[in-house]
């Protein structure tokens, strides 16, 4: 049955989601900056789109049967979006996450009735990062699925068929740029693909942290990364399925500073409490057009992600304690 609003199930919450006018960003670059409010998905991240993806592809391939488990590895918001996912079709959730994560996403996951393992930061290569991990828990468990967001190409699809045609609608089919960064690639790499069915023209550009290996990659083939970076869910040290084949035509590195000047400005202005990898994501939207601006493009629309809220980073993005003990600026109203 079909409620009046068109919404049939809870499920059905999930995508669909606003696009803004990011004024300070618009302003900034000289053309329009068009923000995906990701933060309006039940779970309040773009990992929703992932997690009702995978799930439904496991369901279709006959591997998640009823009563199932779901195990996955994630910095917090593909567990958070499993975990919803999960509860309302009858499934249980392990989530694996390196305890370097924020108290929000940890303390979220519980509440939502996921089983939380916590794992010490590791790098890709140390059989104990919390993908392996995952894996592993998944083998051992009775009837359980594991999720393998980075390799299972059914989480980029979910931005093929979800978010690109959202965006080319809302835009009315006039967008010269779209950007953002990888943690998965799942979200660029889908959107990348399904915008540049429609016009391949369209510019899409990869967004990348320091401390990630991405930016080297497609500026010049190697996979090398430089520096750091304090934001959660971002940054990619290797080309996983999801990156694979995305098409991306150029690149950006933006430090935690600059998106971090606005992720305050998108509050303190727009009325927007935003996680940093949507401040890094919208820096490098500017960047993007002012590019295509210099390159003389007529008044250029770009678009980006807004990730997910910052309500999930009290304790450490709006914590002047937390960002002083990491050298980082102070957001001037909490100084
Ligand atoms: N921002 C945040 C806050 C995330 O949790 C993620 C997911 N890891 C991303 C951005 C990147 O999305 P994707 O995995 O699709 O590359």
């Amino acid at each position: 049955m079909t409620a009046p609003s068109g919404v049939a199930t809870t499920l059905d919450l999930i995508g669909n989601t606003p696009l803004v006018l990011l004024k300070g960003p618009s302003a900034a670059a000289g053309c329009e900056i068009w923000g995906k409010c990701e933060f309006a998905n039940p779970g309040a991240s773009v990992k929703d789109r992932a997690a009702l993806w995978i799930v439904r592809d496991a369901e279709a391939r006959g591997t998640l049967k009823p009563g199932g488990t779901i195990v996955e590895g994630t910095a917090g918001n593909t567990g958070i979006g499993l975990a919803l996912v999960a509860n309302a079709l009858g499934y249980k959730t392990v989530i694996v996450m390196p305890e370097t994560q924020s108290r929000e996403k940890m303390d979220t996951l519980r509440a939502l009735g996921a089983e939380l393992v916590l794992v010490p930061a590791a790098p890709f290569s140390n059989p104990g990062h919390f993908v392996h991990t995952s894996r592993r828990l998944a083998e051992e468990t009775d009837g359980a699925v594991w999720a393998n967001q980075f390799d299972n190409i059914a989480n980029r699809k979910a931005h093929i068929e979800g978010t690109a045609p959202e965006i080319w609608e809302q835009m009315e089919h006039r967008i010269d740029g779209f950007t953002c960064a990888a943690g998965t690639g799942g979200t660029i790499a889908g959107v990348g693909l399904g915008l540049k069915a429609f016009d391949e023209t369209i510019r899409i550009a990869l967004t990348d942290p320091h401390g990630a290996a991405l930016y080297n990659y497609y500026a010049c083939g190697e996979l090398r990364a430089e520096g750091s970076s304090v934001a959660e869910g971002i940054g990619q040290g290797r080309i996983t399925a999801n990156l694979d084949g995305a098409p991306i035509d150029t690149q950006f590195r933006i430090s935690d500073e600059e998106g971090l000047e606005w992720v305050a400005r998108l509050l303190a202005e727009e009325g927007l409490c935003l996680g940093l990898s949507s401040g890094i994501n919208v820096a490098g939207a500017v960047a993007l057009g002012r590019q295509l601006v210099a390159d003389g493009r007529k008044a250029p629309r770009v678009a980006t992600i807004l990730c997910d809220t910052g309500f999930r980073y009290l304790s450490t993005l709006y914590n002047p304690e937390w960002l002083r003990a990491k050298n980082l600026p102070v957001f001037p109203w909490l100084a």
